[in-house]
């Protein structure tokens, strides 16, 4: 039997069935790296992060006031300012009855205070304060302690920092965070008819792109990306690029060479050199897919089409990714929406329609398709703020009608 007809043979495999194989085939990275903090974000937690301290570290005035003792307001509106609490200069004497202290935002709360009265609810004359709006006791007081107590797990093993981490972890001290070892993925296109930006193009010829969007996805995910250019259709340059990305990397990402007509041609190549599945995905844009080990690093092949690429990128390699760099693999956020517009589709496949999501006059979440739907068109997915994602065996969307989206997120918009 050729192995074209193989190929044909392979049922289309749903996506949810492609991702459960992909997932459980990959062992996670474990290398602890400390990373400075100033360059953490989007990194990995190797270790839970436990508070330094007990936050915030004192009793201080959430406001600018004054620090009273409450009781004192059920006989006087007025008490006598005898210091200032600053934020870093605080009052160093003990609050007596009668008295008040002027207090910033953020100032350590003089001992004998329990209360701030905020400014705008006093109002002064001389060395005398009149409390104008009574206060609850406590307030605009914030409690040592009652953020965070010290010890406590304040970001788990596993998280991808964001910025909001970094910032909490600089707050309690931090200036390393202890990550997994960032991932390096190397990216090759294939193809003869791909030529460098930079050159001419001679009738057939295309400019490389999915290189350039692939390595951008792949930087804001905070994985290393390595570059290793194109590789023309040509049996030797293949197995050079694919050994040489092997030794480099933890994961070889490559686009173009995995349809049916060149698959038996990349299959070829790396079957000699590792162990590599050949896919149709049941998903639209993207049906070829190529996954498997090489010695060293894990192969992802992704098709050739743009739209196609970054689809099967984004939903199928990312996860696998996340996994390889320890961190959970999360659900995809969806919402269910009312179709603005039809969807069109047939029956197979399931679709990842790029779509505008918006509200209406209603306040209704409301979706609609970007207009031509072809693989090939990146511009299709720009315009999208979504994927409307389409049941295998559904067909088209009529108006009116529930459609699920896939809210894009920071790695595609
Ligand atoms: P293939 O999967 O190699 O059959 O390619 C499918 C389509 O995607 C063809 O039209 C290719 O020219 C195009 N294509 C493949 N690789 C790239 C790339 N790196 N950048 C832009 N288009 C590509
Ligand atoms: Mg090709």
């Amino acid at each position: 039997m050729s192995s074209q007809g193989a190929h044909n043979q392979v049922a289309l495999q749903p996506i949810e069935q492609a991702m459960q194989r992909l997932l459980s085939s990959i062992e996670p990275v474990t290398e602890m790296l400390n990373v400075r903090l100033e360059h953490a974000v989007g990194s990995v937690l190797a270790e839970d992060v436990l508070s330094t301290m007990d936050v915030p570290p004192f009793d201080n005035s959430a406001m600018d006031g004054y620090a009273v003792k409450f009781e004192d307001l059920n006989t006087s509106d007025n008490l006598e300012l005898v210091g200032t609490s600053f934020a870093g200069a605080p009052f160093e004497q003990h609050l007596e009855h009668g008295q008040c202290v002027r207090i910033m935002t953020g100032a350590v709360m003089p001992e004998g205070a329990d209360t701030v009265v905020m400014q705008e609810n006093t109002a002064a004359n001389g060395d005398t304060i009149t409390i104008t709006v009574k206060p609850r006791l406590g307030q605009s007081v914030r409690r040592c302690g009652e953020e965070l107590t010290k010890g406590q797990v304040v970001l788990e093993k596993g998280r991808q920092l964001t910025s909001v981490d970094v910032g909490i972890m600089a707050s309690l001290g931090f200036a390393k965070a202890c990550s997994i070892r960032p991932l390096r993925v190397a990216v090759i296109s294939t193809g003869d008819e791909l030529k460098p930006l930079g050159t001419e193009l001679a009738p057939g010829d295309i400019y490389d792109s999915n290189r350039y969007a692939i390595i951008a996805l792949l930087k804001k995910l905070g994985v290393e990306a390595i570059d290793m250019g194109c590789v023309p259709d040509d049996r030797e340059q293949l197995m050079a690029a694919f050994i040489d990305a092997d030794s480099r990397a933890d994961a070889v990402i490559t686009s173009g060479g995995v349809s049916v007509g060149d698959a038996d041609y990349t299959k070829e190549v790396l079957e000699e050199i590792g162990q590599i599945d050949f896919w149709k995905l049941a998903i639209k844009p993207g049906k070829p897919f190529a996954f498997g080990r090489l010695p060293s690093s894990y192969f992802f092949g992704l098709p050739g089409n743009p739209v196609s690429s970054m689809v099967t990128l984004h939903q199928l390699v990312v996860p696998a990714l996340q996994k390889l760099r320890n961190t959970p693999v999360k659900e995809p956020v969806t919402y269910h929406a009312k179709a603005k517009k039809q969807f069109f589709k047939r029956p197979g496949r399931t679709d990842y329609q790029r779509a505008v999501f918006s509200t209406n006059e209603k306040g209704e979440l409301v979706a609609e398709p970007t207009g031509s739907q072809g693989s090939s068109m990146l511009t299709s997915m720009n315009k999208a703020n979504c994927y409307a994602v389409l049941p295998q065996n559904s067909g088209s969307v009529e108006i009116g009608e529930p459609v699920v989206i896939q809210p894009f997120d920071y790695l595609i918009s």
